[in-house]
């Protein structure tokens, strides 16, 4: 493809329209879409507004800015953490490199733990790994009566998911808790309902996975040990303790694992699973059970 002309005057038209031709020449997907979010962020303004400031002309340094935040994604930086922020479910979360960004895929568990949490009053869930903290702040946020306690191994994560709780008004309705899986929970605490999107990568995997995910997400929130599937075991069979008899366990899993998550459940006797439920992709993606 010939890269578009070079214009002599650059309007934040000209350049949109000259970056999603340079980032598609690059490889990268949503062109359009990440030109937008990185002009937006140099500008300070919201994407959608760009719209409407077309014939704008952005400042020498703002360009400069601009150029540089380019340059970065093409390198492989994904464009959430260049932008600091990601739009999740309902809301926008600050993200860094300590934390996943968040996922689309993961608004699909969100979506029925609210369905669940919507009839209960005053319910307590856990969400175990909570890194940017998208899940345990989104379901806060919707469920107003809900306490909802976040865990994680990094402090670092925790950090994020502290900034925001707060930023979005429900750090009183929540508890962090830094440990590893359900080590820091206190003894006999027990939840209405627990969800986790726990590190599911097998190790093997690694070297397929794309060079934006591999080298610059944290791969403590990525690697799930030697087949991917560690992190449920250790829950499966952890988890009775911190379940009230009827609570609900809600787990995201990559989309090859459902009938391997299904038979590590199966192996616990305290454990009814429930449906496999399905992503916009249609692809498996959250194994549901009960306690009995
Ligand atoms: N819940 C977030 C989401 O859905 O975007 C983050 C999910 S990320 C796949 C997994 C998270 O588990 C990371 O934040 C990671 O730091 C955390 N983690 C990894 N090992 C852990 C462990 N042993 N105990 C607790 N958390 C752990
Ligand atoms: N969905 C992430 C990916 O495919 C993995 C997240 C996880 O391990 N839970 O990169």
């Amino acid at each position: 493809m010939q890269p578009a002309p070079t214009p002599t005057v650059w309007t934040i038209k000209a350049l949109l329209a000259w970056t999603t031709d340079f980032l598609k020449s690059k490889g990268v997907e949503a062109a359009k879409l990440e030109a937008e979010i990185l002009l937006a962020h140099v500008l300070r303004g919201k994407r959608i507004d760009l719209l409407v400031r077309y014939d704008e002309q952005p400042t020498d340094a703002e360009r400069t800015k601009f150029r540089e935040l380019i340059t970065r994604r093409v390198a492989g930086w994904p464009v959430a953490y260049l932008v600091g922020s990601r739009e999740f479910y309902l809301l926008t979360f600050e993200v860094e490199p300590a934390v996943l960004v968040p996922r689309s895929d993961t608004e699909t568990l969100v979506l029925e733990a609210l369905k669940r949490l919507k009839p209960m009053t005053a319910p307590t869930v856990l969400d175990i790994g909570t890194g940017s903290g998208c899940i345990a702040v989104s379901l806060a946020h919707q469920k107003k009566d809900a306490h909802v306690t976040a865990t994680d191994v990094s402090p670092d994560a925790l950090l994020v998911a502290k900034r925001n709780a707060a930023k979005h008004g429900v750090a009183d309705r929540m508890t962090f808790l830094q440990g590893d899986l359900l080590a820091p929970l206190a003894p006999g605490s027990v939840f209405d309902m627990v969800v986790s999107n726990p590190p599911y990568i097998a190790q093997s995997e690694f070297a397929e996975l794309s060079a934006e995910v591999r080298d610059h997400e944290p791969r403590i929130a990525l690697d799930g040990g030697p087949d991917g599937l560690a992190f449920y075991r250790r829950i499966a069979t952890g988890i009775r303790a911190f379940l009230k008899p009827g609570g609900t366990l809600l787990l995201e899993i990559g989309w090859t694992q459902d009938a391997a998550v299904r038979n590590i459940i199966a192996e616990q006797s305290e454990l009814e699973l429930g449906p496999t439920l399905k992503d916009m992709g249609k692809n498996p993606r959250v194994v549901t059970a009960k306690k009995k």
